[in-house]
């Protein structure tokens, strides 16, 4: 049983296999750092985690503790099993692209959660079929009363750490969100490393 504890680099992503019935371990060392998880089922990829299928399956627009998050054939594929955070988790945005930071301005290249996910899943040498909408840990996204929806630094603390368990044999990958033209990895907007450790 491995329990290395593995970097998600400020800005970048990683990918990582896991078995049905293990577990990973999601830490925000910093405890601002907004961290978009994505999970495809091996080896048919075209069967993924869907935030739109998950949220039906579960009547809430993010998970509580004990709740399963579902593929796009409604099959549980991670459960949320502990969480020492407020539990605020947004699964309504769409990962962050290059398109997203021209709109904000950005001149030139801008690290981006989308193509991190493109090369996570290129270096662990898994088809992608998709960029699905992730799930999005420690993003403070509120929708309120009015319908209007507003996206504030986390409220996670350094330390605070969500542990998910597979109930299929996946391939999960985190991409630590390169956002830094809004406050939504904390209100220096400076991304930074998070961590995970399978076990
Ligand atoms: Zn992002």
């Amino acid at each position: 049983m491995s329990q290395t504890l593995q970097a998600i680099p400020a800005r970048k992503g990683v990918a990582h296999r896991l078995r049905a019935g293990s577990l990973v371990k999601i830490i925000n060392t910093h405890g601002s750092q907004v961290v978009d998880c994505w999970a495809f089922v091996l080896p048919d990829t075209q069967e993924f985690m869907s935030m739109e299928h998950s949220r039906a399956e579960i009547s809430r627009i993010t998970p509580r503790i004990g709740d399963s998050l579902f593929t796009n054939r409604r099959r549980p594929i991670l459960t949320l099993i502990e969480d020492t955070s407020p539990g605020v988790h947004d699964t309504t945005l769409a990962a962050c692209d290059v398109y997203r930071y021209q709109r904000l301005g950005a001149k030139g290249y801008h690290d981006n959660c989308a193509d991190n996910l493109v090369s996570a899943m290129k270096a662990a040498d898994v088809f992608l079929p998709a960029v699905p909408c992730p799930f999005n840990i420690w993003e403070n996204s509120r929708v309120q009363p009015d319908f209007t929806q507003t996206i504030e630094p986390p409220l996670s603390k350094p330390g605070d750490y969500v542990i998910l368990r597979a109930e299929l044999d996946i391939v999960i990958v985190f991409s630590a969100c390169p956002q830094d033209m809004l406050p939504c990895n904390g209100a220096d907007c400076q991304p930074k490393d998070a961590h995970f450790v399978a076990f």
